[in-house]
Parts: structure tokens; sequence; C-alpha cells
């Protein structure tokens, strides 16, 4: 088990500076924010500092501005935004570093501009997080979506701060506490449901996976590839063909899961304009030069459907179909639906997925959505989160 110092441990004096590092990388629509969900997620957080008192200094990153000052990529929209759902005012600064905090009072909160404005931070420069540290006396992490960076303002700044001083927000407490439910299960059948566009990127996971679950079931885009490394010409599919090694590999690793492949697709000629869709092609000799797969058949959701049915765990990354067009988000609904009526510890995890959980409108019968995608696998596939290893006891 990890242990991590929390928030609720942390000993302050009221009117106490503290540094809360949040991931407040929400997706912008121009200045509109479309989902807060990063936002509210933190709102136990702020509201505990705010009633011990803590003068608020609140840090984050946004997009990838590349150290470069971007106005499209600043923290403005999200200031109005939290000063909405907070029911507070808040202060703003316009750059993260050179801000003359000492005037903050109790209670009160100071947004800073993102900290990518800034080189320093990607290269988690040293200079950059002693800059940071003269901001605050106490250093409070909620950024999970961050903690697999050794970023400054995750990696770099809290090795500043007396070890006392520093500790996890109830948001990063909260993710670890159900990841590790996943890691160490002392529930089974562990089923695990994994889609998405690409391989790539989650082969770490998967590999892990395969050794934790006791079925792994594919979709999506990973699907094709699986499929294609098993000789099954995909057609005009998505296939991530340097993959399908890992692939093949990963069917033919003797490890604890069964590693189980739709046995339908729904294909269609084009994904913007499909004028012909089977919604029901079999996988069998596989498919035309014309027929591109964006979504799991019946069958396959049946199958799928009965494996979740009987599990006690599952933990879900990666959407089953092109979910975004409604043509194609059968499979997907059919998936967070079974996922949200199973008798079992439900984890989902991933920016599509949750996008997916919360368009099924099943996210409120879900054990826990995880806020950082690429965190929450890199945990599961046993990697060690930076972030997390600096707020250790
Ligand atoms: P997550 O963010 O949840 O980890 P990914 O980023 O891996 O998921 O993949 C999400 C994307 O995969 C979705 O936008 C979806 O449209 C796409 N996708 C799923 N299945 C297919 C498919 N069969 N062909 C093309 N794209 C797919
Ligand atoms: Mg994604």
């Amino acid at each position: 088990m990890i242990q991590i110092r929390t928030l609720d441990q942390l000993q302050f004096p009221p009117g106490a500076r503290v540094f809360y590092r949040v991931d407040y990388n929400v997706p912008l629509e121009g200045t509109t924010i479309s989902d807060a969900t990063r936002i509210e997620e933190t709102l136990p957080s702020l509201r505990m500092l705010r009633e011990r008192g803590a003068a608020i200094i609140l840090a984050s990153h946004l997009g990838r501005p590349k150290g470069e000052r971007k106005e499209k990529y600043s923290l403005k929209p999200v200031r109005e935004k939290l000063a909405e759902l907070l029911g507070a005012d808040v202060q703003w600064a316009d750059d993260c570093i050179g801000v003359d905090t000492s005037k903050l009072q109790a209670s009160e909160l100071l947004l800073v501009e993102n900290l990518r404005f800034h080189a320093g931070e990607e290269k988690n420069d040293g200079a950059f997080a002693a800059e940071l540290r003269k901001l605050a006396d106490y250093y409070v992490n909620d950024a999970f979506g961050a903690c697999h960076r050794a970023h400054a303002s995750i990696d770099a700044l809290p090795r500043l701060f007396p070890k006392e001083n520093t500790a996890g927000g109830l948001l990063l407490a909260k993710e670890l506490e159900f990841l590790q439910k996943v890691t160490n299960i002392s529930e089974r059948p562990f089923v695990a449901l994994m889609g998405g566009a690409k391989i790539a990127g989650k082969i770490e996971p998967l590999e892990a996976l395969i050794k934790l679950a006791d079925k792994v079931l594919i979709g999506g885009g990973m699907a094709n590839t699986f499929l294609a490394a098993r000789g099954v010409p995909m057609g005009g599919s998505l296939v991530d063909t340097d993959s399908m090694d890992v692939a093949q590999r990963i069917m033919e690793s003797h490890e604890r899961a069964e590693v189980v492949l739709p046995v339908d697709l729904v294909v269609a000629d084009s994904l913007d304009n499909p004028t012909e869709i089977d919604e029901e092609a079999e996988v069998g000799d596989g498919y035309a030069e014309n027929e591109k797969a964006f979504d799991i058949g019946p069958r396959t959701v049946k199958r799928y459907e009965a494996e979740l049915k009987d599990a006690k765990l599952i933990f879900w990354n990666g959407p089953m179909g092109v979910f975004e067009k409604e043509e194609f988000a059968k499979g997907t609904m059919a998936m967070a639906r079974a996922v949200a009526e199973a008798d079992a510890i439900t984890v989902v995890g991933g920016g599509e997925s949750v996008e997916a959980i919360k368009a099924s409108g099943f996210a409120d019968r879900i054990t826990h959505i995880s806020t950082g995608g690429g965190a929450s696998l890199e945990f599961i596939s046993g990697a060690s989160l930076p972030g997390v290893e600096v707020l250790r006891t």
C-alpha cells in the first residue's frame, strides 16, 4: 500500500500561505469551459483549506504552451468558473512567479497564471521551483492527472519544503485509494475493458492488466489491431500497425487473463458520411477494403455484458467505438450501462472514456471516475508516479 501525507493531517496556522497545485487542464472551446469536472473535483479540498484559514495560492498547467506565454492557454476562464462554483472571490496574478502573496488573508484565494508559460515547469527546473517556493510556506498537491510527470511544480517544488509542510489533497488521496483497489485486488472476477483509438501508449498497462485481471475485453480501434495481428483482414479500419507485434505477444502470453476479442463489428464505408452501415458484420474471415470498423457489434456486446455482469471488480479505459458519432456509439453506451449495473467496484479512467460515461448518463453509478487518464494507466502498470512518491510517508 502506498501511504501519503494528506491534507487532513497537515498542520498549519490560520493565515498560512498554502501552494495548492491543481489540474485545471480543462477542455476549452474558445474561452468557454466545456467540462468543469476537474475544477469541481477540487472543491472539497478548497473548502477544507478555507475552513482552516489557509491563504490559498492555486497553480495549474493548461494545454501545451511549450514554455511561452500564449493567450489561448490562459487560466483566466478557469478563474471565473472557479469563483462561480465556489461562491467566493478568486484573485488573479498574471504570472505564476514574482507574485507578492504576503498580503493574502486567511481563506482568500489567488489563482496564478499557467505554470507552463515558463519552460522551467516541464524541465523540472530547480531555479523555477525556487521561485514558486517563495509564494508559500505549505504545499498541497491535488493534480492527480499530472502526477506521472516529473515537472517542477509536481516534483522539484515539494522537495523544497520541510516534509511535514507538504501533503496530497483530498482528490489525490481518493484517486490513490480507488486505483489501489484495482492493483491490490481482493475482489474477483476482475474484468478489464480496454478500447480507444490505439494500442501505442497503452502497452504497459495492457501488459500489467493481463497479469492482474481474469478477463481483458478488447474493443475500439485497439480491437482492430488485435484482430489484424491474428491475421484478420481489417479492410479500411484504423489499425495501429506498429503495435501488431505487441498485440500478438499479449495474445500468446500465458498470463492470468483471458484476452477476449470482438466476434462482430459495426462497419461502414465512411466515418463522416456513411452511406452503408452493416451493424452486425461478423469478424469471420475479415473485411473488404471499403469496410471500416467503428464499433463493436451486438453479439460482442452480449458477450461482454455477460462478463461484466459476473465481475466484482471492473476497470474501464477506452471507448468501444467512435462514440462521438451516434451511429457508432451503441457499443460504448451498452458497456457504460453494463459497467454501471454490475454489482462490482467500478473504476473508469481516460479522457474520452470519462466523456463517454458522462454522455451515457451512468456516471453517478460508477464507484470511481479517475480524473487522470495517463496517470491512472501508469499507476496500474506499476509505474511509480513522481508526484505521489515525494508525498509518501
Ligand atoms: P481514453 O482517452 O479514454 O484513454 P483514447 O484516447 O485511447 O481513450 O481513445 C479515444 C478515441 O478512440 C475516441 O475519440 C474514439 O472515437 C476513438 N475510437 C474508438 N474506436 C475506434 C475505431 N474503431 N476507429 C477509430 N477510432 C476509434
Ligand atoms: Mg484520449
